[in-house]
C-alpha cells in the first residue's frame, strides 16, 4: 500500500545548474497548492544527513525563479556512500516526518536516492539537474539550454579576436566525457572542428582538416573541444598542431565555471517549472524511484536505475550537419 504523503522534502545535490531554483520553487509551490507540508534540505545529502532541514511555504521560494545556482545550495557528501551514512539520513527523515523526497541533482545524485529508496522505503523521485545534458531518459537536463547560451556568447567574443588577429582557438567547454556542449555550441558559433569524446577522430583527422582550411583560405578558426581526457586535453592538442602547422598562430581558452552560472534561460525556468510540478504529483499518485523527464516536449518517467546505467547518445546526424557546415 502507498504510505499517505503529508509532508516532502526536497535538496539539490551535485553540480549546481541555472534552473534549479526554479525547480525547488516548483517542487514547493506544488506542494502548497496540494496542502502537502514542504521542506527544503539544505546542502543536498550532507544537509540531510546533520539536519539541515526547513519548513517551507509559498513565499519562500518568492523572486528565485530567476536566479542561477541553488539557495538551498549542494555539497559533496561521503558519508551518503555509505549505508551508515544513509541510515542517519533516515533517522532525520524520521525526525522531521518527511514522507517523501524530491532530489535534483545528477546520475550521482540519483545513485544515491535510489540506495536510499530502497534501504529505507522513502519515495523519492529524481530531477535532472546538470549543464552536462548526459542523463538517459530525458531530452534536456535543467541548466543545459542556459550553459549553451553562455558557451555561444563567450565563443561568439572570442571569434571577434581571432578574425582580427588570424588565429586558431582551442575552446574547451564542460560536458563530463559527453559532447553536448561542444557540439550543439560548435554547430551554433560556427566553428570549424568539434572535438567530443563520442566522435574520436584522432589528431591527424583534425591535422587534415586545419591544413584543408588553412589552403581554402581560411584566416581564423575556432576548435570547441569537450573536456573530461578522452579526446585530449586542450593544452595538449594545441602543442600538436602547433608544431606540425606553424603556419597557425594558436591560442587556448578554458572555459571553465562561467558555463555554470548566470540567471536560467526561459527555456530552463519552464523546464524546471513543468519537473517540479510533475514531481510532486507523481508522489502523490504514488510514482517513486522514478526520474521525470522531458521527451518530444512531453513529461516522462523513468526508472532510477535506467536513468544511471544507460547513456544519452548523442546525435549522429547532428555530427554529419557539423561537418557540411563547417565546409
Ligand atoms: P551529480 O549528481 O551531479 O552526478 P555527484 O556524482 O558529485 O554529482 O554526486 C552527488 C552526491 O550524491 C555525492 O556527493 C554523494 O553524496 C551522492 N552519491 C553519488 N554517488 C553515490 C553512490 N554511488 N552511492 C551513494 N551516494 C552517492
Amino acid at each position: 500500500m502507498n504510505r499517505i504523503i503529508k509532508k516532502i522534502a526536497v535538496l539539490t545535490s551535485g553540480g549546481d545548474a541555472p534552473g534549479m531554483n526554479a525547480a525547488i520553487r516548483a517542487v514547493v509551490r506544488a506542494c502548497v497548492y496540494h496542502n502537502i507540508v514542504p521542506v527544503g534540505v539544505y546542502e543536498g545529502y550532507k544537509g540531510l544527513i546533520e539536519g539541515k532541514i526547513r519548513e517551507m511555504n509559498a513565499r519562500s521560494v518568492a523572486n528565485i525563479i530567476g536566479l542561477g545556482g541553488t539557495f538551498l545550495k549542494s555539497a559533496r557528501c561521503l558519508e551518503f556512500y555509505h549505508k551508515e551514512g544513509r541510515e542517519q539520513a533516515y533517522n532525520q527523515c524520521c525526525e522531521h516526518d518527511i514522507d517523501a523526497m524530491v532530489v535534483i541533482g545528477g546520475d550521482g545524485s540519483f545513485t544515491g536516492a535510489q540506495l536510499f529508496e530502497q534501504e529505507f522505503n522513502i519515495p523519492v523521485i529524481g530531477i535532472p539537474g546538470t549543464i552536462d545534458n548526459d542523463i538517459y531518459g530525458t531530452d534536456v537536463t535543467i541548466g543545459y539550454d542556459t550553459a549553451l547560451n553562455t558557451v555561444i556568447d563567450a565563443v561568439d567574443k572570442i571569434r571577434d579576436t581571432a578574425t582580427s588577429h588570424s588565429r586558431l582557438f582551442f575552446i574547451e567547454v564542460m560536458g563530463r566525457n559527453s559532447g553536448f556542449i561542444a557540439l550543439n555550441t560548435g554547430i551554433g558559433a560556427g566553428a570549424e572542428e568539434i572535438l567530443i569524446p563520442e566522435a574520436q577522430r584522432g589528431t591527424e583527422s583534425l591535422l587534415a582538416s586545419l591544413e584543408r582550411s588553412h589552403k581554402a583560405g581560411k584566416t581564423s578558426s575556432i576548435v570547441l573541444v569537450a573536456e573530461g581526457g578522452k579526446v585530449g586535453r586542450s593544452f595538449d592538442i594545441a602543442d600538436v598542431v602547433k608544431e606540425k602547422l606553424p603556419d597557425y598562430e594558436v591560442k587556448v581558452t578554458i572555459l571553465g565555471h562561467i558555463q555554470r552560472g548566470g540567471r536560467p534561460s526561459c527555456q530552463d525556468r519552464v523546464l524546471a517549472t513543468r519537473l517540479g510540478v510533475t514531481a510532486v504529483e507523481a508522489l502523490l499518485e504514488g510514482k517513486k524511484g522514478v526520474m521525470v523527464g522531458m521527451s518530444h516536449n512531453k513529461t516522462t518517467f523513468v526508472s532510477l536505475s535506467t536513468a544511471i546505467t544507460k547513456q544519452n547518445q548523442i546525435d549522429n546526424h547532428l555530427l554529419h550537419v557539423a561537418d557540411i557546415a563547417s565546409t
